[in-house]
């Protein structure tokens, strides 16, 4: 008995001891070879790797760490040149079946229609929508491009049209097959004759004119960039970026720097109905200021319009990513959050709603009211909200004026609201976003932040809101 319980333990250590050998690592372990040739696909599908039968795993390895690092650059990852979980889960997102890399495009660059009348023909349609649904869907992606240009699209439903829509599956007459279900969503050839300017989508997804299965607005609208000419951008935030995001279903706004790209081609219109196009916030602005800022199960999470920052803890670069490619029933803007760790929850608060995260769920029950946690009915927003561990209390900032919320007893405390300049001199009058680390609470206000400490009740220092990014 205990000979055998001495055994096994000794077969543990051995065990744990061969698991924490270091990997040796040209490819990882943890990857099946499934997932190796999905990935060698993917590099060889968007950034021209070349064939080799060694595949992924051996001879190549030199050009194939490249392209990781050629896939991880462009995404703004972290740069490794190895296949880890992170560029795995992103290669994995349904996406747009156009190369990343201009060079190795199908296509050489700076290819532009020479006038500006142009027409679109919708060869054939998918059976998700109706004709109409369809019909409209294109109509109002290529608006999305003559709003903010000199361009003027007029459908044809005869002859060659500059632009030939059409749906098909797997191949399907140009040596770009598409691959059933998800993956590839749709493409398109830039501007040039023939197969030039078409655009064609996957029938083997599920169209929609909503949040189900792909929006063909949103694609199209994508796919017409490249038929005009533009390639794929950087800019999460960019209807450029070659994954696909559900970002609502009303008031589309093309962003800033799809803007700028396709004026570069065409130059601007007079007929903008909305000049004001969303740009994606650069971390390193002087004048930065944040919207709300959580920890989320050890990772910073730091909002700012429709975006947000993760910053791990043992990384430099936070990556930038959009609020509704990870939590798509949320709203495009958040007003506070905080992680409240005994239940694992991560709180986001919206106008009078907040809603309750369990990692990439949103739990069961949510959104709920703002007045249910006790504030006054006519309580329109929340300002910035922090949990404090040693305390088990929440301090919500709304205004000139703070309140403290048990959570174990889940009622608001007796006394409050207080002045928040009473309690926390120094830091004005209204607060963006807070968050609390290691006995001090961080006070974001415009392009400052006060660290404050928890234990001394007094700021000990002042800094620049970008701060936080190593800028
Ligand atoms: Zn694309
Ligand atoms: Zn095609």
């Amino acid at each position: 008995m205990h000979l055998s319980l001495a055994a096994a333990f000794l077969f543990l250590l051995g065990l744990s001891y061969c698991l924490t050998l270091p990997i040796p690592h040209e490819d990882s372990d943890e990857f099946t070879t499934e997932d190796l040739q999905f990935a060698e696909r993917y590099l060889k599908t968007h950034y021209n790797l070349r064939s080799s039968p060694a595949g992924i795993r051996k001879k190549n390895a030199n050009s194939v760490a490249a392209k990781l690092r050629e896939m991880q650059s462009f995404f703004g990852l972290e740069v490794t040149g190895i296949l880890d979980e992170e560029t795995y889960e992103l290669m994995q997102q349904p996406r747009c079946g156009v190369p990343d890399v201009g060079e190795y495009n199908f296509f050489p660059r700076k290819l532009k229609w020479s006038q500006n009348n142009l027409t679109y023909r919708i060869v054939n349609y998918t059976r998700d929508l109706t004709r109409a649904e369809v019909d409209r869907a294109f109509k109002k992606a290529f608006k999305v491009w003559s709003e903010v240009t000199p361009l003027n699209f007029t459908r044809i439903r005869s002859g060659t049209a500059d632009i030939m829509i059409s749906f098909g599956t797997k191949e399907h007459g140009d040596f770009y097959p598409f691959d059933g279900p998800s993956g590839l969503l749709a493409h398109a050839f830039p501007p040039g004759p023939n197969y030039g300017g078409d655009a064609h989508f996957d029938d083997d997804e599920t169209w929609s004119t909503d949040s189900r299965g792909y929006n063909l607005f949103l694609v199209a609208a994508h796919e017409f960039g490249h038929s005009l000419g533009l390639e794929h951008s950087r800019d999460p935030g960019a209807l450029m970026f070659p994954i696909y995001t559900y970002t609502g279903n009303t008031g589309f706004l093309l962003p800033d720097d799809d803007v700028q790209g396709i004026q570069a081609l065409y130059g601007a219109g007079d007929r903008d109905p909305n000049p004001k196009h969303p740009k994606t916030p650069e971390k390193c602005d002087e004048n930065l200021s944040l919207d709300a800022i959580t920890e989320l199960r050890g990772e910073m999470v730091i909002f700012k319009d429709r975006f947000f920052w993760r910053l791990h803890p043992q990384m430099v670069d936070a990556e930038l990513v959009l609020i509704k490619s990870f939590w798509p029933e949320l709203p495009n803007k958040i007003d506070a959050a905080y992680e409240n760790p005994m239940k694992d929850h991560v709180f986001i608060f919206r106008g009078k709603k907040f809603w309750a995260l369990n990692g990439y769920d949103i739990v069961e029950g949510y959104p709920k009211k703002i007045y249910e946690l006790g504030f006054p009915r006519e309580m329109k927003t929340i300002d910035g909200a922090v949990h404090i561990k040693d305390t088990g209390k929440t301090l919500f900032f709304t205004g000139d004026k703070y309140w403290s919320y048990d959570e174990e007893n889940q009622v608001m405390e007796k006394g409050y609201p207080r002045l928040i300049e009473e309690e926390f001199p120094g830091i004005g009058n209204r607060v963006d976003a807070v968050y609390q680390k290691n006995g001090y609470i961080y006070f974001f206000n415009g392009p400052l932040q006060f660290q404050y400490s928890i234990w001394s009740k007094r700021i000990v220092r002042v800094l620049k809101t970008n701060s936080m990014f190593w800028c």
